[in-house]
């Protein structure tokens, strides 16, 4: 049998920084696929130098051209009102944004300087929120929304050079998995992906072979089915690149259980190490309640959250 086409008629996808890259092929997808796309794209380069409304105005034109609706936005993601305002005024509603913009700003945590780290955020963090924040009523009132925010396993797992990019990243992940939670009741889903594509952020350090077997289009089916009206996935972390498609989720080692009492000091933990590491018998917690449990079944008071 044929595997499904998922369609999105009907409904309004923003992308950011739809106008290179993985956000393009993003919003080719939706727009060959029934939806109406805002392309939202600040025109930088990689490093958010310069501005420019041609990356976008380009992506809309292919997206016409093909038959589709789209409209561009030159908005920095940092200005997330205007963007959702845009796809509001254009065609009335908001379905799904895909927080997609991003930029580099490679550079040993020794020679970084505060612009390096305040510009990452900016986009990165800032910028989703600004976006997701814009878009949260209409999702809300409507009961409906798909929310994409775009990760790196650079945030995961950490990437020389990458300080500010790396927590940039990740913030994304506790700011998905949190909305995830706050969404649930109103069919509002959101997960985080960290890609791996070839695009002018990689072809700087990623050689040609590499890169051909590590096209955007191959991220953007994992992007499609999280955010069709069918999926039911939310909160979650996903790896995609060259055909590989992954969940990633938290690990918690075994632990030790030690007396909350004066006796709870360095050398009391030492003997206990093995237990502090032990994953062999270790469980995937997706909430903080999950440690209390730990604290409760163990007859220990558990402490207040903070
Ligand atoms: P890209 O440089 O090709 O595209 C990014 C686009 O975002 C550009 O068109 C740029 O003009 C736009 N942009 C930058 N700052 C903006 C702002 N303030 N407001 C609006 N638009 C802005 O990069 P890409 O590889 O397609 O990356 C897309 C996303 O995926 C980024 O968030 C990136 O960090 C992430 N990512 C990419 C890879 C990869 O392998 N390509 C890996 C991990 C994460």
């Amino acid at each position: 049998m044929a595997p499904p086409e998922l369609r999105y008629d009907g409904q309004t996808v923003v992308v950011t920084g739809a106008g290179g890259g993985l956000g393009r092929e993003y919003a080719l997808f939706f727009g060959s696929r029934g939806a109406s796309v805002v392309v939202n794209d600040l025109g930088v380069s990689f490093k958010g130098e310069g501005t420019g409304s041609k990356a976008a105005d380009v992506v809309v034109k292919e997206i016409q051209s093909a038959g589709g609706k789209a409209v561009a936005n030159y908005d920095s993601v940092e200005n997330g009102d205007a963007i959702i305002k845009t796809a509001i005024d254009a065609f009335g509603r908001i379905d799904i944004l895909i927080n997609n913009a991003g930029i580099l700003r490679d550079i040993s945590f020794k020679n970084m300087k505060q612009q390096d780290w305040d510009l990452i955020y900016r986009v990165h963090v800032y910028g989703a929120y600004k976006c997701a924040r814009a878009a949260w009523p209409y999702f809300r009132k409507q009961k409906y929304g798909r929310l994409i925010s775009t990760a790196s396993a650079a945030g995961l797992f950490g990437s020389f050079g990458q300080t500010n990019y790396s927590a940039a990243k990740l913030a994304l992940v506790g700011f998905t998995e949190t909305l995830a939670k706050e969404g649930l009741k109103y069919n509002i889903l959101c997960n985080v992906i960290a890609p791996i594509a070839a695009s002018r952020m990689t072809e700087t350090v990623m050689p040609p072979d590499v890169l051909e077997n590590l096209k955007p289009t191959w991220v953007v089916p994992l992007v499609a089915v999280l955010t069709h009206k069918s999926s039911t996935e939310t909160g979650s972390i996903y790896e995609a690149g060259g055909g590989h498609i992954a969940k990633l989720r938290w690990e918690r080692a075994k632990g030790a259980l030690l007396k909350p009492d004066d006796t709870l000091t360095p050398g009391a933990i030492i003997p206990k190490w093995k237990d502090v590491t032990n994953y062999a018998q270790g469980e995937h917690p997706d909430g903080p309640a999950n440690a209390m449990e730990i604290l409760e079944a163990a007859g220990a008071q558990p402490p207040n959250q903070p």
